[in-house]
């Protein structure tokens, strides 16, 4: 599978149990032959061995949904990079909007985790977004562009590493979807930031997170810039989420 396939990233958010994870993914491990994009489902951290247990071997990649800034030591209740290597995620997302919103994230935070996450071997998902009082006021993309460089800025040319995820925030968990054309626009004011930061700017995959599901996957998925999906809610069945894959399979 070249590097050029869709990536689809299933992100459970706190959903989930021990019974339900090994249903859910026994089914989705079924329906994996007919799959050829690349897949990886993000879960709570408490599952990661769990989850890598049963997936070990198998053509879907597990992640974490976030990583402390810190290396080690007394910050009570985060885990570290290394920690999450130990669990053997490939990826793991940082800066999702809900941890912007309801854990004070700022843009040097992400930028942090995501260098925590590169210098581990962890490819980081970093995910910007604009909120809909942002996209009324015109300012989308001087916000993604904004949340963009800070991650630049500090990983300089290592950037070309990292899973970048656009996901307006006012169409998570919302079932109001960005348009294919409004998630393009956005996605080629992206990959012309990273082209200016890296000559391997290309090899980042785009995806485009925010109430995406079987019915309007083909559509988001088709747009040039759109290398992908970043899906919550509808990654919690396994019908569609495999049908979503199959569409990204295209
Ligand atoms: C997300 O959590 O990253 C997300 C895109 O959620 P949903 O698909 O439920 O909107």
């Amino acid at each position: 599978m070249d590097n050029r396939s869709k990536l689809m990233v299933g992100n459970w958010k706190m959903n989930g149990g021990l019974t339900a994870n090994a249903a859910l993914l026994a089914e989705i491990l079924q329906g994996l032959p007919d799959v050829a994009c690349r897949a990886a489902v993000c879960v709570p951290s408490v599952y990661l061995p769990q989850v890598g247990e049963l997936l070990s071997g198998s053509a879907l990649a597990w992640g974490a949904q976030d990583v402390s800034a810190h290396e080690s030591g007394a910050y009570t209740g985060e885990v570290s990079v290394s920690m999450l290597r130990d669990m053997g995620v490939r990826y793991c997302i940082v800066g999702h909007s809900e941890r912007r919103l309801y854990h004070a994230e700022s843009d040097v935070v992400v930028a942090t985790k995501a260098q925590r996450a590169l210098a581990a071997g962890i490819t980081p998902i970093v995910c910007v977004g604009e909120s809909l009082a942002e996209r009324e006021a015109g300012q989308t993309e001087a916000v993604v562009k904004r949340q963009l460089a800070a991650v630049i800025q500090a990983n300089g040319h290592c950037i070309s590493e990292i899973v970048l995820a656009y996901e307006p925030v006012w169409a998570i968990g919302t079932g109001l979807t960005a348009t294919p054309e409004q998630a393009q626009l956005v996605h080629a004011v992206l990959r012309a930031q990273l082209q200016a930061a890296s000559e391997h700017a290309e090899r980042v995959p785009l995806l485009y997170g925010g109430s995406m599901n079987a019915a309007n996957a083909a559509q988001l998925l088709a747009q040039p810039d759109v290398d992908g999906g970043l899906i919550g809610g509808a990654s919690l069945k396994a019908a569609d989420f495999l049908s979503m894959l199959k569409t990204a399979s295209r």
